[in-house]
């Protein structure tokens, strides 16, 4: 398994973070977690492309995790892909790809077809999640989902399990007290830090994120390997470039195992 850092952004227009974005390579899959902003031109200098991305997982439907779905599905299509795109998310998924795809890009799709092009793998197949658990396995994998407290949206944590490896990804927000058990022994777990736990205080949306001290804590009492930050919005608000790998020294200030400070691009082999 190989996890590869698409975007390590957040919500505004920082040139060198993308929105948030990630590419677990598993087996000959290749998956996505959340499309945001340039994720599919991450993915391309990440050496894959739009029409090759099996599945796609969104946590949440904040603009900045979503904003490149359209992107990546007309690309896909208009390059042809084998296979529809599998797209998982919370409820309300549907409602944002059928509105998202079809509607606004009417006048596009019929001049293709009108051109010969056949529309038969343009829609992704969308299969929302409603409810904690398992919901995705086969000889080689399970995926896992379960919810985080994030602004009052439904918000997603996925778990993927071979036989011998695990990786946790979370969208935004706070875990409830099961979420240790749910990253028990990971591999490598990829958690939103938005900033430090006083900048978050002073934030009108401060409460919809996570601590790096809770991230600590909760990588402990996991047991995880690793740990990777994401979704670095303080950086963008306050200017201060070095403040991210601060809150890297504040994980690691409570936690023994290994701290990355997500760049784009940043790889992680993962057994
Ligand atoms: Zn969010």
């Amino acid at each position: 398994m190989r996890y590869i850092m698409l975007g390590s952004g957040a919500v505004r227009d920082n040139p060198n973070r993308g929105g948030p974005s990630q590419l677990l390579q598993i087996g000959d899959e290749n998956w996505m977690f959340d499309c945001g902003r340039s994720a599919c031109t991450n993915l391309a200098r990440a050496g894959v492309h739009c029409e090759n991305v099996d599945r796609l997982f969104l946590t949440h439907l904040h603009f900045d995790h979503i904003v490149d779905v359209p992107y990546l599905v007309f690309v896909g299509w208009v390059k042809v892909r084998a296979n529809p795109l599998q797209i998982y998310g919370p409820i309300g998924t549907k409602h944002f790809v059928t509105h998202v795809i079809r509607p606004p890009f009417e006048q596009d799709i019929q001049s293709r077809i009108g051109h010969g092009k056949d529309d038969s793998v343009l829609d992704p197949e969308v299969i929302e999640i409603g409810e904690k658990g398992e919901f995705l396995a086969t000889d080689d994998f399970q995926v896992s989902a379960t919810f985080t407290d994030h602004g009052g949206i439904p918000t997603l944590a996925y778990r993927v399990d071979t036989p011998d490896r695990r990786v946790v990804i979370t969208g935004d927000g706070n875990p409830d007290g099961e979420f240790p058990a749910f990253c028990r022994d990971a591999d490598l777990l990829s958690i939103e830090c938005s900033g430090t736990a006083e900048f978050l205080a002073t934030q009108p949306w401060g409460a919809w994120h996570i601590t790096p001290p809770e991230i600590a804590a909760i990588a402990t009492e996991a047991r995880a390997k690793c740990v990777m930050i994401k979704h670095l919005v303080i950086e963008d608000i306050t200017g201060d470039l070095e403040v991210v790998h601060r809150m890297g020294d504040q994980i690691r200030n409570g936690y023994d195992g290994k701290v990355l400070v997500g760049e784009d691009g940043l790889l992680v082999e993962i057994g």
